[in-house]
């Protein structure tokens, strides 16, 4: 009955570990969640005022496919203020949320049997997609002691006549690791004389604790023309369940094409969305967005702390979005059991490594508060020393 399409993608493990630890609180469980890739924060209240505006306002019917023009005219704005990047509104479309764009994306650019880079580890969401849309996902494996980055070389050793697409995070989920500019400087001169596209992730831009952030697409001209910069506001400004993202690219061919397939399939996303993402946008929220920031960088030096002094286990400080990736590979070869079992014992929830790509390592979101998380690494040490 159903399309091997289908039958070939997986559930979203996040998500899924997410829901399994809700239920099991709901139950009167005293579980301690770090699986959520979500800010326990609330949206600010500028958003919000500006979504009860927008009902009143009745902006509460249909609107173009790919958003309001004073949207589209607000990303752009955006781009240019934070990332130096000039796209037109043409050149730009509001999806569901950053994993629609993705979606929308790849449906539209990946062939029967095209190749697809992705480095591992890497967010759940991209090998599915690819494998929906008939793709191959070529890894490229990168681990804790190379800062979980790619190399040129590395690159340049995936590339075949069959490669359509770089997947590029950064900062990365689930490492936290980012890519300097001359990093990207030099991804973009192996892809020089191709015609790889470049989806370019930048998700967690905003919440960048070390160095600074270079969008993909401001490396060089060459790399403007070929990324497709996606990004959203569900992590900057805490807004998950609104479903807002977007996508930009200087091909004005392929925006076109999205927006096609969008207006056959979920149409404008929802226009209360649009008017309370203009907000979120446009520097009324960077207050907030400090704010939380600042409790981010909190919580991760605190964990990152008192993650290394557990015997066993050890994690690299990263750089920005709020995870850390801790190597379990002295006390575990199954980070998939690993999990389960610190559930079970210890009412914990991560994410294995495995879900990522990368075995030997788990998921730990420290977007929620600092007692919660001295409590659970405190939980993780007594596990670990009984496993021992
Ligand atoms: N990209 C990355 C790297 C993510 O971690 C996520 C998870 N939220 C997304 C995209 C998708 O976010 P959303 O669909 O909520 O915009
Ligand atoms: N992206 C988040 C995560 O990695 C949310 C879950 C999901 O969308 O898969 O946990």
């Amino acid at each position: 009955m159903l399309t091997k399409r289908v039958n070939i993608l997986s559930e979203s493990i996040t998500i899924a570990i997410t829901t399994l630890a809700q239920e099991l609180k709901a139950q009167g469980k005293d579980i301690l969640s770090f699986s959520a890739g979500e800010p326990d924060f609330g949206t600010p209240q500028v958003i919000k005022d500006a979504a009860i505006a927008a009902i009143n306002a009745e902006c509460t019917k249909y609107t173009p496919v790919d958003g309001y023009p004073i949207l589209r005219e607000a990303i752009a704005t955006k781009l240019k203020r934070d990332n130096n990047l000039t796209y037109a509104p043409n050149q730009i479309i509001a999806n569901n949320g950053a994993k629609h764009s993705l979606f929308n994306l790849f449906a539209a650019t990946i062939e029967d049997g095209a190749e697809v880079i992705i480095p591992a580890p890497y967010w759940v969401t991209y090998p599915e997609l690819v494998k929906y849309c008939g793709g191959k996902v070529v890894e490229i494996e990168t681990h804790d002691t190379d800062g979980f980055k790619i190399t040129p070389q590395q690159l340049q050793n995936a590339i075949t006549s069959k490669t359509k697409m770089l997947v590029l995070t950064t900062p990365s989920n689930p490492t936290g690791c980012i890519y300097t500019k001359e990093e990207l400087v030099a991804i973009g001169k192996v892809l020089e004389g191709t015609d790889i596209i470049v989806a370019s992730d930048e998700m967690y831009e905003k919440l960048t604790y070390e160095g600074t952030f270079t969008s993909c697409a401001a490396v060089s001209k060459d790399m403007y023309q070929r990324t497709v910069t996606i990004n959203g506001l569900s992590k900057s400004v805490a807004m998950t369940g609104w479903r807002f993202g977007y996508m930009a690219a200087a091909n004005t061919e392929l925006i076109k094409a999205t927006k096609k397939l969008q207006s056959q399939s979920t149409s404008n996303i929802n226009s209360i969305t649009q008017m309370a993402a203009i907000a979120g946008l446009d520097g009324s929220a960077d207050e907030d967005i400090a704010m939380m920031k600042e409790a981010f960088i909190e919580r991760r030096n605190e964990a990152v702390k008192l993650m290394n002094e557990i015997d066993g286990l050890s994690v690299i400080k990263p750089d920005g979005a709020f995870y850390l990736f801790v190597n379990i590979k002295e006390v575990s070869s199954d980070s998939l059991a690993f999990a389960k079992d610190l559930l079970d014992k210890k009412q914990v929830a991560v994410v294995p490594g495995i879900a990522f790509g990368s075995e030997g390592y788990f998921r730990l979101s420290f977007a929620t508060d600092i007692n919660t998380i001295r409590e659970g690494i405190k939980r993780i040490a007594d596990y670990v020393a009984s496993i021992k």
